[in-house]
């Protein structure tokens, strides 16, 4: 494939380090002044001895609270909007992965800005008028429906918001309107991939799809791969929070080297989540980010509580926003068993990469008579339960051995049939813990 360094926005993807600097200290401090309109931001600046934070640097951030996703709880559901509310034109939620969902409220700028910053990422990875782009995630509250929508009109794509599920209808509609470009979690992409595989479609024959923009959840690249293979298509990889709006916070150019974190837009740091302090540039922790664009609701040193590092040096493409790296999942996703800590992601990356495992996989850990118990569900392609059973254990046991390598513990394995385990048509459920039950 041709890569393509197209910019949707020269003046900003190619934009100068040092302008760069320049327009978020600005941006910042204008964010500053926003958000002390704001009950909640007037009363943490003023509990922080801050009555109006000025800040000269861009290090000066450091010394400003955190905002966390608690505080978006307690000040619901107008604690944190900025401007009256005839001002407002849309409210979003984030999809409740950990909780209670969180608010967030646009103005039509903020509306405006965030479709131009997904019009910048889908231009980026090669998206233009004439591709049809069917955008199966769910519409509504949840921000990966009308995120990318509004974006992909933007640069003239025809835009079919077809939504999550009905997936045999969705690979019809792939079939008779010639589906280009689609959005989709990947969870549900291995689902899809599935029911392509028994509809007996050749993706390469039947289909013209050609790009998937991918998200919501962490996946690895073996995930990536065995999807690219499935479906004959480019996946690149889009992050984003529905309190920094939603999809299109970062996303990969076509070198797909991480992903460049749009900072005229954001302000990222990446801290200890212990001890809350900036790490040096390199090291893994928590993303922190500050909107630098947003008016109706701006946000402060808002911990994400996903789990990254930037990427070092400037990308082939020749754009200077920083890269994270691939998410590797939010530091509550984590789990101990017996006293290891294990993110789902380590899991998923094992399984992907072993050719028999079809789409699904589930983690169920108990706790019996003192001791934790860490089983994992595997779906298996239906042919080899066509076969003997001494193939199948042979299966098992090459499943259990590569996990025990990289998780330590050594699990359960339980083989099932492909579409034992609920498939997902947006996030996955992966983890079952039946010891906080
Ligand atoms: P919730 O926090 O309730 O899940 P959101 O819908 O706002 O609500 O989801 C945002 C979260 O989804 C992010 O904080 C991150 O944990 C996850 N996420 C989004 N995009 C990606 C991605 N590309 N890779 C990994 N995780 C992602
Ligand atoms: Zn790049």
């Amino acid at each position: 494939m041709k890569v393509t360094t197209d910019c949707w926005a020269p003046e900003w993807e190619r934009i100068e380090e040092k302008v760069l600097r320049q327009h978020q200290l600005t941006r910042l401090q204008e964010t500053l002044k926003q958000a002390t309109k704001s009950p909640f931001y007037r009363e943490k600046f003023r509990q922080a001895g801050l009555s109006f934070p000025k800040i000269s640097h861009l290090e000066e951030i450091q010394q400003l609270p955190f905002t966390e996703k608690e505080d978006l709880r307690q000040s619901y559901p107008f604690g944190l909007v900025t401007v009256p509310l005839e001002k407002l034109v849309r409210l979003h939620a984030s999809s409740g992965t950990t909780g209670k969902s969180t608010l967030i409220f646009h103005t039509k700028k903020d509306i405006d800005t965030w479709a131009s910053l997904v019009a910048r990422c889908l231009y980026m990875v090669g998206a233009r008028p004439g591709d049809i782009f069917q955008n199966m995630m769910t519409y509504g509250l949840f921000t990966g429906g009308l995120g990318l929508h509004y974006g992909a009109e933007k640069i003239g794509l025809l835009v079919v918001p077809s939504g999550s599920g009905n997936t045999q209808k969705q690979i019809e509609f792939f079939r008779d309107i010639g589906t280009t470009l689609i959005h989709i979690t990947p969870s549900y992409c291995l689902h899809l991939a599935q029911v392509v595989a028994e509809m007996e479609l050749l993706p390469e024959r039947d289909l013209k799809l050609r790009l998937a923009i991918m998200g919501a959840e962490p996946y690895s690249e073996a995930t990536r791969k065995k999807l690219e293979k499935a479906l004959n298509i480019k996946v690149y990889n889009c992050y984003g929070l529905s309190e920094m709006n939603g999809p299109g916070v970062a996303f990969e150019c076509p070198f797909q080297h991480g992903l460049h974190l749009w900072e005229d837009h954001f302000f990222p740091e990446i801290i200890d989540p212990e001890t809350g302090r900036v790490l040096p540039e390199g090291e893994e922790g928590e993303l922190v980010l500050t909107t630098l664009q947003r008016e109706g609701m701006p946000l402060i040193r808002y911990r994400t509580r996903d789990l990254t590092r930037f990427i070092r040096g400037i990308c082939r493409c020749g754009r200077i926003h920083r890269r994270i790296e691939r998410i590797k999942g939010r530091s509550d996703d984590m789990f101990i068993v017996k006293g290891v800590n294990i993110f789902p992601s380590q899991i998923e990356t094992v399984l992907m990469e072993i050719p028999e495992v079809d789409a699904n996989f589930l983690i169920i850990i108990d706790r019996k008579e003192g001791l934790d118990l860490l089983t994992v569900q595997v779906e298996i392609k239906q042919e080899y339960f066509r076969g003997d059973l001494q193939s199948l254990r042979e299966i098992q046991e090459k499943i259990r051995e590569k996990l025990k390598n990289t998780i330590i513990v050594n699990p359960m394995v339980e083989l099932v049939e492909p579409g034992t385990i609920p498939p997902s048509t947006g996030k996955a459920k992966r983890v079952i813990d039946n010891r906080r039950l």
